[in-house]
């Protein structure tokens, strides 16, 4: 299922929106369901390639988070696990990314549309947790309270009490499932199911664990510390394995965080580049100066050459958020707006007609 969407239009990755758009209209033309010698499926692939690559945003997504996108959905991929740091993509807007952290501080593959295969495990929780800027440049560490079924700490859910033995299930003999056999007009029928009493396991503990009577988990408040990346967007989710609900017997969830970044006060983000808008006056703007300006955990000064104009833009690189899955950062890029005084004093205005003067 890896749809390349350059492929399907037959355009190169670097092919600009005028030729996106012919490639598009030429095939639309071509396959559409509704002419003879068309293809509906074709059809539906040129249409979902054109999607994605004629909006700019979702384009820069797409080139950024890999050829094996699948724009539709999560079901029906290669069914790979997520045993290393993965990166689960699912959605679009930077909806619905996950980070995987069984494997923190690798760089973070990329692959979406897996299906994981379904064992006996517990519920997922999800969280929506709220990060401030900074954090989101920098990666942070942070404490996630819950409360949530976990793995007995006392008998590891073992379920028999610390140093006592477990037996052989009475109910299944250690088979750990129970054939019933129905004798109806037509016949026999023997049905299988796992025996209620062990579980499946096809042993009990002899004395039940103190603590958790035996189930094995117990409902306990805890503090997970997830690594949130930094670089990280709004919207995206964090999938920490095996930080959901523990059952009896099987794997226990996962946790989803899902990511909102606060605004900051002066500070905002496009891409991963940081945005700030400074004014200055028209002395500043004309005869040039020396300011400080804040960057993420401090202050740096820059040169404001004379003769700027108000929406030029001064670029400190690489001072903006690291980008994901990628190296090197953004940048931080200085608005400038040069302010036209409202309120003039006697000597100020003495000195612009001066200046208008010179001008004149
Ligand atoms: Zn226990
Ligand atoms: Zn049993």
């Amino acid at each position: 299922m890896n749809k390349d969407y350059y492929e399907i239009l037959g355009i190169q990755k670097t092919a600009s929106e005028a030729e996106i758009k012919r490639a598009y209209r030429k095939l639309a033309h071509q396959f559409h369901p509704d002419k003879s010698g068309g293809d509906e499926k074709k059809f539906k692939e040129v249409s979902e390639a054109y999607q994605v690559l004629s909006d700019p945003e979702k384009r820069k997504q797409y080139d950024q988070f890999g050829h094996t996108f699948d724009y539709q959905s999560t079901a029906g991929g290669q069914g790979q696990g997520f045993g290393f740091g993965g990166f689960d993509y699912s959605g679009f807007g930077g909806q619905g990314v996950e980070f995987d952290f069984s494997n923190l501080g690798d760089i973070f593959d990329v692959f979406f549309g897996g299906e994981r295969t379904r064992e006996a495990r517990g519920r997922d929780i999800e969280r929506r947790i709220e990060i401030n800027f900074e954090e989101a440049v920098k990666g942070a560490s942070l404490p996630i309270e819950l409360e949530k079924n976990i793995v007995c700490p006392r008998c590891k859910g073992n379920k028999a009490e610390p140093g006592t033995e477990k037996v052989t299930c009475p109910e299944c003999k250690g088979a750990g499932k129970k054939e019933t056999i129905r004798t109806t007009i037509l016949g026999q029928f023997k049905s299988i199911a796992t025996c209620e009493k062990c579980k499946g396991e096809g042993t009990i503990p002899k004395v039940n664990c103190h603590e958790c009577g035996g189930a094995g988990i117990s409902r306990q408040k805890v503090t997970l510390d997830v690594v949130i990346p930094a670089g990280i967007r709004e919207g995206m989710t964090i999938r920490v394995p095996g930080g959901g609900e523990a059952i009896e017997s099987g794997k226990s969830g996962d946790l989803y965080l899902e990511i909102n970044i606060k605004s900051h006060p002066q500070f905002y983000r496009k891409e991963d580049d940081i945005y700030l808008d400074i004014e200055i006056n028209f002395a500043q703007a004309a005869l040039g100066d020396k300011i400080n300006v804040p960057i993420i955990g401090g202050t740096r000064q820059i040169n404001i050459p004379a003769g700027i104009q108000s929406g030029n833009e001064i670029r400190l690189r690489g001072l903006g958020f690291p980008r994901l899955n990628h190296f090197g950062s953004g940048d931080e890029i200085i608005k400038i707006k040069v302010i036209t005084p409202k309120r003039l004093t006697r000597e100020e205005k003495r000195l612009f007609e001066e200046l208008r003067k010179l001008g004149e």
